[in-house]
């Protein structure tokens, strides 16, 4: 079954999406020993594709204090493992220097990798959301994962590539 992980710094709302789309946990050991707590595997499927999704990340909830070199070990274990990288960024922050970091390693990765920038609750958000183009990526996904919208999109063109 193919494996989609979901990256970005923490805050952005990555878990947010990921409880939306799982029907189910899996109790998946991680193989690499001290990131097993910072990640959660669940099942998904759109459309009738049944894919593993990896929620990265897990780390101090709701503070900055977090070691850049952390997210780095989840983006570089993404692009190992996963067949596709949802990489998420937040609108009401704006592109910062850690998602440049990140869009600098996925960019030099083979893996396809979808740009979601959320938080878009609304349509007057969809502008702010262009500053993204910035990170150099061809395309983004506006979406927001607390009331669904836009998700359908990302989900279309993501199993195309699975
Ligand atoms: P993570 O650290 O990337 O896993 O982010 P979380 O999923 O824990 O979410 C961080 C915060 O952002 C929480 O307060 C969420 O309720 C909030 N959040 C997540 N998605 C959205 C969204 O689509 N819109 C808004 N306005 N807030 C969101
Ligand atoms: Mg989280």
């Amino acid at each position: 079954m193919s494996i989609v992980a979901i990256v970005g710094r923490p805050n952005v709302g990555k878990s947010t999406f990921f409880n939306r789309l799982i029907q189910r946990r899996e109790a998946i050991v991680d193989a690499v020993s001290g990131v097993t707590r910072d990640r959660h595997y669940g099942k998904s499927d759109w459309n009738g594709k049944e894919f593993s999704l990896i929620d990265t990340g897990g780390y101090v909830k709701g503070s900055d204090d977090i070691f850049e070199a952390e997210i780095d070990k989840q983006v570089e274990l993404a692009i190992d493992e996963a067949d596709a990288i949802i990489f998420m960024v937040d609108v009401e922050n704006g592109v910062t220097g850690m998602d440049e970091e990140v869009a600098q390693l996925l960019r030099r990765s083979k893996k396809p990798v979808f740009l979601a920038v959320n938080k878009v609750d609304s349509a007057n958000r969809i502008n702010d959301a262009v500053e993204f183009y910035s990170l150099g990526f061809e395309t983004y996904y506006n979406l927001s994962s607390i009331n669904g919208s836009g998700t359908g999109e990302l989900l279309d063109d993501l199993i195309k590539v699975l």
